[in-house]
């Protein structure tokens, strides 16, 4: 019987797993797929190899929480190329959003404003984004469930993040609305797309604290694995491997029973028991899988099951002569369309290309190019097999022609083209109508409201981008850590009472 048993091997899972073996916990990892990765995985093609959601890495410099993260394992052979930030294209100008934080609060003065009110407006994003980076980075944690985690967030905030915690009840449109900006239309453009791509929701009702942070991730520091994601995998695997994990790819668990001490996972081809058990899954999975567990699930997977939203994902294998554009060294960038319209399918969009010198990820001479939007699930469910196929060929069009504001040629003469859709995030990663990115944040789902890693069976541990804090690497990493100590914790006890002398 292992330690822990753990359900999902995406980022969330994987973390997990890493730091529990670090630490001399015997754990099995379980993915349904024959690869790992989920929403931060790869897709390989052709010769080329995509990343099929998550292109750039957030806070894994060294002293970042990613950064401390693979320390705390003993990987130190993950080359990560920091970016300098990106190009964000709103349909009338064009902004530099660098990490190099001088050099931002310069241009977005410049580009977006430059008045006592816009100044105000961003001093407080700026405050807050830099009292609650830290307290991150201490160690904070929501929603706070007991005494021990009201002790833990008072020593991780300090005097400027408590006095700054009376926001939590704002959204980003009631900070816009205080400061005289909400009918800025480049201001709030482009804060639209930043928050729509790390808080998952628009901005009249994004919380103000979670979105200071989402907008600031490019001053936390963006980075890409050298070979993309299917770089980071090898490495974060073999060191897995290395410390005596075991990864059962192609094992989709079917149902979790037992209780702490004793829980026993069910899959086609036979079971596993482990003394604890971590579901890193979307929640409407763990409900699923876990009867036990259902009750106490369900009033979250009811609410937040209308706030779920989709991903459109276009992997291009061109020529590099159709992106040999430098845009002053910006490999990535941000698209708006237009103001008016609705956010999704192309309006806010990321294009990614992958490095000159990456093998991994194109063969010399190629490029492999990631090109991500937004998208409302129920436009990809319930078409017949037909209107299905033209629907993804007008969305490729629709892509491609956006995406030539900023490499003209792109896709002329493409080696491979194909769109992943929800229907392929559900194929691939089992997510609920291929919904990604967790629920769309409010007020209501966010921070003390959010879907806690432990819901009251004593060794049985939720995590991933439908748990607190919700999507992106960072917020893996730092659900991981927080799961992790918890089962430690658990673990100590429990060795103890099986073997008192231990
Ligand atoms: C298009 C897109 C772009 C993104 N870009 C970025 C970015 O640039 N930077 C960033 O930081 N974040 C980004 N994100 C967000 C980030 O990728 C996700 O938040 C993160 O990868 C989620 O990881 P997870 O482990 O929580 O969930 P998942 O990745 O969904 O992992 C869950 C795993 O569980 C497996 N599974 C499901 N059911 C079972 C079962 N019954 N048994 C066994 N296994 C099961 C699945 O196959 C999957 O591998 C992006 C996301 C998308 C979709």
């Amino acid at each position: 019987m292992d330690d822990v048993a753990i359900v999902g091997g995406g980022l969330s899972g994987f973390s997990i797993a890493l730091l529990l073996q670090s630490r001399g916990i015997s754990t099995v990892l379980l993915e349904s797929h024959s690869r790992l990765g989920g929403c931060a995985g790869f897709y390989p093609r052709c010769g080329f190899s995509f990343d099929i959601g998550a292109t750039t890495l957030v806070d894994f410099h060294p002293e970042g929480l990613g950064g401390q993260f693979l320390k705390e394992v003993g990987i130190d052979d993950v080359r990560l190329e920091s970016l300098p930030g990106y190009k964000a294209w709103l349909p009338d100008r064009e902004v530099e959003v660098a990490r190099e934080q001088g050099l931002w609060h310069a241009e977005r003065l410049v580009k977006l404003g430059d008045t006592p009110r816009h100044r105000k407006f961003w001093q407080l994003l700026d405050d807050i984004a830099s009292a609650y980076w830290a307290a991150t980075r201490r160690g904070i944690k929501l929603p706070i469930r007991k005494l021990d985690d009201l002790v833990d967030n008072f020593r991780a905030l300090d005097w400027s993040g408590l006095r700054l915690a009376r926001y939590l009840t704002w959204s980003v449109g009631d900070a816009l609305r205080h400061h005289g900006l909400d009918q800025d239309k480049a201001l709030v453009g482009l804060l639209s797309m930043m928050i729509e791509d790390t808080v998952h929701a628009r901005i009249e009702s994004a919380p103000l604290i979670n979105s200071a942070l989402g907008i600031s991730i490019r001053g936390a520091g963006l980075s890409r694995p050298t070979g993309g994601m299917r770089g980071l995998w090898r490495k974060l695997s073999r060191r897995y491997v290395d410390l005596g994990g075991r990864i059962k790819l192609r094992t989709s668990v079917t149902r979790i029973d037992g209780s702490f001490g004793d829980f026993r996972l069910t899959f086609a081809k036979g079971s596993v028991q482990a003394s604890q058990v971590v579901c890193a899954v979307p929640i409407g999975i763990a409900q699923e899988l876990a009867p036990n567990c259902a009750k106490a699930l369900d009033r979250f997977v009811r609410r937040d099951c209308a706030a779920m939203g989709g991903g459109l994902v276009l992997c291009l294998g061109v020529p590099e002569e159709e992106v040999s554009e430098s845009h002053e060294g910006h490999r990535h960038h941000q698209l708006l369309q237009d103001y008016q319209s609705p956010l999704g399918n192309g309006n806010n969009m990321f294009i990614s290309v992958s490095a000159a010198d990456d093998r991994l990820s194109a063969p010399a001479g190629f490029r492999a190019v990631m090109i991500s939007t937004h998208c409302e699930l129920s436009d990809w469910w319930g078409l017949s097999k037909d209107d299905y196929q033209r629907r993804k060929a007008d969305t490729v069009e629709l892509l491609i022609r956006y995406a030539r504001r900023v490499y003209p040629r792109l896709a002329t003469t493409p080696v491979v083209c194909e769109l992943g859709t929800p229907r392929s995030y559900k194929h691939y990663t089992n997510r609920p109508y291929g919904s990604v990115g967790g629920a769309r944040l409010n007020m209501t789902n966010s921070n003390q409201n959010a879907v806690p890693y432990d819901i009251g069976t004593r060794g049985f541990w939720l995590a991933g981008d439908t748990t607190w804090p919700g999507l992106g690497t960072v917020a893996c990493v730092l659900g991981a850590t927080h799961v992790a100590k918890g089962i430690e914790k658990l673990t100590g006890g429990w060795a103890k009472r099986a073997n008192p002398q231990a």
